[in-house]
């Protein structure tokens, strides 16, 4: 949790600037322009720094705002202040629509999408009768309070400063939460975030939609500021400058979009005015000027400028520890005599001509840690992955306490209590352990994106973040808590991983190879938690190729061999099974 001291100074300074004395009125021009600029910048933080989507079009949002509020002011004579909702609705819903279409897609196919509909859209400005084709709309009557009117850019100022400034609070509140954690899954981590119940395509279209909203905000205000619109600033090119803007503040960061804003709106004014003084009658040279000097500002911080200034400030100390007193409420467990949990039967899987997983039946029962063996591409993990939904079988089926799991996607599996690690760790690197691990917790929490923005999700967040450091105890990684997942050795982010599945409290926990990369001692801790797990009701099944590891720990294995199960017992009867040491084993010790 980022203190929020500095953006009061921030917004103490903003406040202040208009009243120092022999301030130029010019400046104040360019401020104005720097915010409006740093709404959209901020939205684009969200949707392409921080969820991955990168988007071209968000200037057609900006004109979406600027054109509601136009029509409304002017043809039917609405206040500025109520076509203010309206603005931010009617740019939220275009979201929605182009949200649903354009999200599904995928690479390079998504920021052409939006290439697409911000050139379309810029058309539908230009043709439209009701909107004054490319004459636009003017005459659009000023912000006013009472009797005060922001005719002024000095006036209109003091509205942009605080929606740019509430603005940035909202969204670093929305990143500092359940939600935020969802989103910040999008980029890097989707498949772990869909495992522990996050809905990666509403996530997305979420972060379309405060996108969409910040930049009809920042439409609305322009066309109040400007008092005229005409197509021209909401086109493709307009697109590509925001991005570009995201880009250079940084695109990771909410202060990144706004330090863009200002790096590339007082370049531009200065390359402008000062460049042709320089080269007299020479047009375009500042456009050139201009691009070298991006990329050369790329070039000395690639990670954007809010980074790299970040990165001279003195290290800031760890978060504090959440107060693990704060409980959440526990799954029903059924008690008393052996249930079976979870029935494979004769489940199959292939991938054109291979056969993954051939026909494989095996169960495990309520209090059993119960081991998969064979050797490399013998179908363990295909099988992780039938199980907990991310593929789907061929044919066969899955139940889990009775009920057939067959084609439910892991959002649904992860529900019933099943709960997993992956062979090759997925984190969200820029993340920290506790915030990785709270995704865990994330379908035991309930606040949602509006709630997390205005700080009303905090008793629910509370819990979740005990939950998430109750498991990180657990695990015994209590002094990196506060470290970035990625800055953690591969064995370490592997018990990570099983902190994270824990907070689900699962009654089945799936582990993908838990051992590989942990030394001598942190094996035998991995057992001694997984037995006090066991002890405590809760089920194992792993995939493990230490053979000590899984003789010493595994009530039951099942072995497989190019996707057929060979071979199923206790460690004692596998050790000497005559197929099981043919196939996997090796001559017997
Ligand atoms: P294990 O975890 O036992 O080492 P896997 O389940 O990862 O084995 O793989 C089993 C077989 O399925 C291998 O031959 C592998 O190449 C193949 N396979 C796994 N995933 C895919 C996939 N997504 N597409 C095609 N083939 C796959
Ligand atoms: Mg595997």
């Amino acid at each position: 949790m980022q203190s929020r001291l500095p953006i009061l100074v921030f917004a103490f300074v903003m406040a202040a600037i208009p009243f120092v004395p022999g301030m130029p009125p010019f400046w104040i021009v360019l401020l104005d322009n720097i915010g409006l600029s740093a709404l959209v910048a901020m939205g684009l933080v969200l949707l392409t720094g921080v969820g991955g989507l990168t988007s071209f079009g968000q200037a057609a949002f900006v004109g979406f705002g600027a054109y509601t509020t136009a029509l409304l002011t002017t043809a039917y004579g609405l206040s500025p202040w109520l076509t203010l909702p309206l603005s931010l609705v009617v740019s939220g819903l275009l979201a929605v629509l182009l949200g649903l279409v354009t999200v599904r897609l995928s690479g390079h196919y998504l920021p052409l999408g939006t290439l697409a509909w911000g050139l379309g859209l810029f058309y539908l400005f230009s043709k439209l009768e009701v909107l004054g084709r490319n004459d636009g709309i003017s005459a659009i009557p000023p912000l006013s309070i009472g009797s005060f009117r922001m005719l002024s850019p000095g006036s209109i100022y003091f509205a942009i400063w605080v929606a740019v400034i509430l603005s940035a609070l909202l969204t670093m509140n929305l990143l500092d939460s359940r939600t935020g954690r969802a989103i910040r899954a999008l980029r890097r981590g989707h498949v772990a975030a869909e495992a522990f119940g996050v809905h990666t395509p509403r996530a997305k279209l979420l972060v379309f939609i405060h996108a969409a909203v910040l930049a009809g905000l920042s439409g609305w205000l322009y066309a109040h500021l400007q008092r005229a619109v005409n197509p021209t600033p909401f086109g493709a090119q307009a697109g590509i400058e925001y991005l570009f803007i995201a880009v250079v503040g940084g695109a990771g960061y909410v202060w990144g979009g706004v330090l863009g804003a200002a790096i590339v709106v007082v370049l531009k004014e200065v390359l402008q005015s000062y460049l042709p003084l320089i080269l007299p009658g020479s047009g375009q040279v500042e456009t050139i000027v201009f691009g070298i000097m991006l990329v050369a500002l790329l070039q000395l911080a690639p990670g954007g400028v809010w980074p790299w200034l970040m990165s001279f400030l003195p290290e800031r100390s760890g978060g504090r520890k959440p107060d693990t007193s704060l409980k959440l409420e526990q799954r029903p467990r059924a008690s008393g005599e052996a249930s079976i949990l979870l029935q494979v039967e004769k489940a199959r899987k292939q991938f054109g001509g291979v056969v993954a997983v051939n026909n494989v039946s095996f169960d495990v029962q309520a209090r059993e840690i119960v081991a998969l063996i064979g050797p490399n591409g013998a179908g363990k993990s295909t099988t992780f992955n039938l199980i907990t939904g991310v593929l789907s079988a061929t044919s066969g089926s899955i139940s889990v306490l009775g009920r057939k799991v067959d084609r439910a996607p892991p959002q649904e599996i992860v529900k019933l209590g099943i709960s997993r690690t992956f062979q090759h760790v997925k984190l969200v690197p820029d993340m920290t352990v506790l915030e990785n691990v709270a995704i865990g917790a994330h379908l035991r929490g309930h606040s949602g994106p509006v709630a997390a923005m205005l700080r009303l999700d905090r008793a629910d967040e509370a819990k979740l973040l005990a939950e998430a450091a109750r498991q990180i105890e657990r695990v015994g990684l209590t002094d990196q808590m506060h470290q970035l997942a990625g800055s953690l050795s591969l064995g370490q982010q592997r018990i990570v991983e099983i902190a994270r599945a824990l907070c689900v409290d699962p009654l089945l926990l799936l582990l993908d190879e838990p051992a590989a990369g942990l030394r001598h001692m942190e094996k035998q801790q991995l057992a001694k938690l997984l037995r006090d797990l066991r002890d405590g009701g809760m089920s194992v099944l792993l995939v493990e190729h230490d053979m000590g590891f899984v003789m010493n720990l595994a009530d039951r294995i099942v072995v497989l061999d190019f996707g057929t199960k060979i071979a199923e017992g206790t460690p004692a009867t596998i050790k000497t099974n005559p197929e099981v040491i043919k196939a996997y084993l090796g001559v017997a010790a």
